[in-house]
């Protein structure tokens, strides 16, 4: 399936990052029934074609709507694809009541912080999020995660903000160079360079195995003599604690 993240926090805060077109299949395999927020990374199709279906989450009217969180680019985009959901033309059916939402600083659902990592996708600016859980008293971020999908390169300043993460799960598409994707040997020196502890590959094209994947990393971590990080692939409904 298409690359996502569903973040269930300790407070009870339920929270998603993009929904791509098996938004429906994954969110009924994980139990999904309600959220606090979505967050995009950007409005590729395969990261936001699922967003209709976040309409049964969003069914109770005393509730408000589900903000949905992006980048300008991304949030404009979101109103024209989408534009039936925010026009008063479409008679019958339903239609997912959500609040969408440029992004412009950290995001605070709950005890969880979510800071947009600005990354390039080839020519176009997107995000990625990192997720970090304040401590009591609300001022401490603890652990934390980086997700980052759909990145050719980092700029120095979201290097900067994403130093030394508990995990990292990080688009590396294949072996073979790409215009606007990490290839596995780039997503992996990101690891290194930012000193992440676990990292994930995600977003994997259909060219490797999962199993070439893993053999893949062993082979860079003894190349480049760091056994002592864990690194592998990500796969459907695998569950990472922070
Ligand atoms: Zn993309
Ligand atoms: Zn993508």
């Amino acid at each position: 399936m298409r690359s996502s993240l569903y973040i269930e926090g300790r407070a009870g805060e339920r929270v998603v990052i993009d929904t791509g077109p098996e938004f429906r299949l994954q969110a009924l395999r994980a139990g999904i029934t309600r959220l606090d927020a979505v967050f995009l990374t950007h409005p590729h199709a395969d990261h936001v074609h699922g967003l209709d279906d976040l309409r049964p989450l969003c069914r109770d009217l005393n509730k408000k709507p589900i903000p949905v969180y992006g980048n300008r680019y991304t949030i404009e985009e979101l109103r024209e694809r989408f534009s039936y959901i925010f026009r008063h033309t479409q008679y019958g059916g339903g239609k997912p009541r959500i609040n969408p939402r440029v992004i412009r600083k950290p995001v605070r659902i709950g005890a969880l912080s979510f800071t947009p990592i600005p990354v390039k996708h080839g020519m176009l600016d997107i995000v990625g999020w990192k997720i970090a859980e304040l401590e009591d008293g609300q001022t401490q971020e603890r652990g934390g995660a980086v997700y980052l999908t759909d990145t050719s390169m980092i700029p120095d300043t979201s290097l900067d903000l994403i130093h030394s993460p508990e995990v990292l799960i990080i688009g590396g598409l294949r072996v073979r160079p790409h215009e606007t994707h990490f290839t596995f040997k780039e997503a992996l020196q990101v690891a290194l360079q930012i000193h992440s502890q676990r990292m994930y590959l995600t977003h994997i094209c259909h060219e490797h195995s999962y199993r070439d994947i893993d053999a893949y990393c062993h082979a860079f971590q003894a190349d480049q003599d760091c056994t002592g990080v864990s690194m592998g692939s990500a796969y459907d409904g695998l569950e990472v604690e922070v």
